[in-house]
């Protein structure tokens, strides 16, 4: 499977400076699709993770698969003001942005084992705030997966101690 030939690379988007790996078309290919949560899901089984959190909105896509395939619940983390009942609430920097990501604050309890999905991992903004609200809430981040690490922007640095695993690599 290359998984390449099914990332579409778009200049400019959404800001200029910005190339933009869009995974539309992986999702759109059934086979594509399925090795893609296969690639996934190999090197997480051993981590005996106890939930999928996945980060809204591409994380959505992938975590949930993930999560069915590893027989785990799902957690959303999403972007503020979209859970209805009390949250954590963690701020960060984006690649292109600022936002804040949220859970229920009885999303996890002390001991849970938390694998966080997402699509793309830039900066590490992103995974860092969603580590950040799995320890608020007792439990342990375990691992983090992604399709795509943009390898260049140096991520992985603000993970320190986290394993992250990814796909494809640019
Ligand atoms: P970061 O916090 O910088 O690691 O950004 C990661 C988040 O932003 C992920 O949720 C991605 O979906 C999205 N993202 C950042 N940069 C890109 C990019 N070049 N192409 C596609 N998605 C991106």
């Amino acid at each position: 499977m290359i998984f390449t030939d099914f990332v579409q690379d778009v200049p400019d988007f959404p800001k200029p400076g910005i190339l933009f790996r869009d995974i539309t078309p992986l999702l759109s290919d059934p086979h594509a699709f399925h090795q893609a949560i296969e690639a996934m899901t190999r090197p997480v089984s051993p981590l005996h993770a106890t939930h999928v959190m996945g980060i809204e909105s591409r994380g959505f896509i992938f975590g949930a698969a993930l999560a069915q395939r590893l027989e785990l619940g799902f957690v959303p983390a999403r972007k503020p003001r979209k859970l209805p009942r009390p949250t954590y609430l963690e701020a960060y920097g984006l690649e292109y942005g600022d936002d804040s990501l949220e859970i229920h604050k009885d999303a996890f309890k002390p001991g849970d084992r938390v694998l966080i999905v997402d699509d793309v991992l830039a900066t590490g903004g992103t995974a860092a705030a969603a580590r950040k609200l799995v320890e608020r809430s007792g439990a342990s981040a375990v691992g983090l997966t992604l399709f795509i690490e943009l390898a260049d922007l140096t991520g992985r640095e603000k993970l320190a101690g986290l394993p992250v695993f990814s796909v494809l690599r640019y």
